[in-house]
């Protein structure tokens, strides 16, 4: 049995829609995944997600899991869906990017990369095999293989040997992977309690690679080439928006996303702003996250149709419209911009909540205006539309 299935629905261009479906879920594509780094989207509760936001899939982080609560915690409450009570699609990373970004102490070596925790400066290891040993604990229902990420501004031979690397650690996560699948995924840890009932446990997980290569085109496509020559049941393109031009990541999207295979989803990892987001999706792009509506809303930073908007400014004092006219989620539903405002100055926690809240809705509804607009053969047009309002925002029209 397959671990996902994937269909094309409609396509525009390079921009397409699909359906994904997983053990747990069906996920309308180009699909948005909010990102719950510790096993929980910062001030969304599950109910809102599920209920209002309706969101079908989200991340969670292999890193952060791994060293807090622990897998054993974790295996011990039957996997991340059971402890976390979230019932719908997890995408798990690997690891890989925090180790490469968060932690300063870190020895890479052909094996894998040690390092020490954030949290306690205590010596811990990832590898490909313990990536993909973590993350069947964990039971998501899309595993990434575990990769080196190389900073923006590597150079050509360090990004080569980098990519040398992750292909080798590829193959290896492909293969750790699948021995866990057949043992039943709990393999190298704990027998889970008995009472899990399977679900998480069951071997349905699927695989996703990674295409690396930084700004470099010829080594995005070898990435390609190399990826799919070892099989995985989508592909990632991965070592975007680390701090290269804008420029850079668009002409890297537009060269690669129409090359990656056609019967598999595409997911552009750790990307974007909804600029990037329609961007990406006219390249080819089918799956994102990121985690800047949730980051972005603690700040009162709100994204909204006519731009992005800083709720500590002065102006929305007495400014009794919502953050977005054109948004329909619940705290635009009721709540003021001059409400907001001073939920903010005065540093109420529901400020936070609230923004959030709208910024991620946000995000979800451009995903589902995106898909319409593709289904309708429309895209281009919605496109240009959705990015002249935004210009026009920065410009002052607004
Ligand atoms: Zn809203």
């Amino acid at each position: 049995m397959k671990p996902l299935d994937w269909t094309v629905t409609a396509r525009d261009g390079n921009a397409r829609t699909g359906t994904l479906t997983t053990r747990r879920s069906v996920i309308e594509t180009p699909v948005f995944m909010p990102v719950g780094t510790q096993g929980a989207l910062k001030g969304i509760r599950f109910e809102w997600l599920e209920d209002e936001i309706d969101a079908r899939i989200i991340l969670g982080n292999t890193y952060h899991l791994f060293l807090r609560p622990g897998v054993e915690t974790i295996i011990e409450f039957g996997g991340l869906h059971k402890f976390t009570s979230w019932n719908r699609s997890f995408l798990t990373d690997s690891g890989g990017f925090q180790v490469f970004s968060l932690t300063e102490l870190r020895k890479l070596t052909e094996e894998g990369v040690e390092f020490r925790s954030h949290l306690d400066g205590s010596k811990r290891f990832l590898s490909p095999e313990v990536s993909m040993e973590v993350q069947a604990a964990l039971g998501s229902e899309i595993v990434m293989v575990f990769d080196e990420c190389p900073p923006g501004d590597a150079g050509y031979d360090a990004t080569k040997a980098s990519l040398d690397l992750t292909v080798r650690w590829a193959a290896r996560s492909k293969a750790r992977f699948d021995q866990l699948q057949a043992e039943g995924m709990d393999s190298g840890f704990k027998d889970p309690p008995a009472d899990t009932g399977g679900s998480d446990l069951s071997g349905k997980q699927s695989l996703f690679g990674i295409i690396q290569g930084a700004g470099h085109l010829d080594l995005r496509k070898e990435s390609l080439e190399r990826t799919v020559e070892i099989g995985f049941d989508g592909y990632a393109i991965g070592g975007l928006s680390v701090g290269e031009e804008k420029s850079v990541m668009y002409e890297v999207l537009d060269f690669i996303a129409h090359k990656m295979p056609e019967d598999a989803p595409r997911y552009l990892m750790g990307v974007g702003t909804p600029e990037d987001l329609i961007e990406a999706v006219n390249a080819g792009v089918d799956m994102f996250d990121c985690v800047i509506p949730t980051r972005n809303g603690r700040t009162g930073s709100a994204f909204t149709s006519q731009g992005k908007l800083n709720i500590r400014n002065a102006k929305f004092a007495t400014d009794d419209r919502p953050l977005d006219p054109d948004c329909s989620c619940s705290v635009c539903r009721r709540y003021s911009l001059g409400y907001l405002r001073h939920l903010y100055q005065a540093g109420e926690m529901n400020a936070s909540i609230m923004i959030s809240h709208h910024n991620v809705a946000f995000f979800m509804e451009t995903m589902r205006r995106t898909r319409e607009a593709i289904r309708a053969g429309g895209f281009q047009s919605f496109r240009k539309e959705f990015l002249d309002k935004l210009k026009a925002n920065a410009t002052g029209g607004v």
